[in-house]
């Protein structure tokens, strides 16, 4: 699945050029949980955020609501029920902004 990325972060870019860029792992361990689809807690105790798509401000970036959709079915949950939710969370979004 590695081999395919590249590719879908090109259909990111075309989807939306103006908030395209990737987000470094310094800059996603800085947002607060609110920016993720699902927070899962594991038995240590240590906080697995999912699916970040929301930036420091709290809006929704478009091209990573894509990217964590496309990323959905890949994410190894804790709780199946996370995927779910992590499902309802990324619909809602994509029906207010007219996007389904
Ligand atoms: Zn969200």
């Amino acid at each position: 699945m590695r081999t395919l990325a590249p590719s879908l972060v090109l259909l990111a870019l075309a989807a939306a050029p103006a908030a395209a860029e990737e987000w470094s792992r310094a800059r996603i361990d800085a947002l607060p949980d609110a920016a993720f689809a699902v927070v899962e807690i594991a038995p240590d105790g240590k906080k697995l955020r999912h699916l970040p798509h929301h930036d420091e401000s709290g809006a929704v970036d478009l091209a990573h609501l894509r990217a964590a959709r496309q990323r959905l079915s890949q994410v190894k949950w804790l709780d199946p029920a996370s995927a779910a939710a992590a499902g309802r969370h990324l619909e809602e979004h994509e029906r207010r902004l007219g996007l389904r």
